[in-house]
């Protein structure tokens, strides 16, 4: 199964994930991205693949387990 992981270092806040799958993620108080459920996500939920490839500083990577 392919999951997603975040690098909250990299993140820098543009949104775009947010943009992609406004299930899946969302800014924190701190501007940086976050899991609206805090579990793993399963790159087949609607946009979240989209959202991957949107990040402008790749701070959303897939990871094939
Ligand atoms: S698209 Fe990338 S930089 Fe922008 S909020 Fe999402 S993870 Fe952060």
């Amino acid at each position: 199964m392919v999951h997603v992981s975040i690098d909250r270092d990299k993140c820098q806040g543009y949104g775009n994930c947010i943009m992609e799958a406004p299930d899946v993620f969302d800014l924190d108080n701190d501007g940086l991205v976050t899991l609206l459920d805090s579990g793993e996500i399963d790159a087949t939920q609607p946009g979240v693949i989209g959202a991957v490839k949107s990040c402008p500083v790749h701070a959303l990577r897939l990871r094939d387990e």
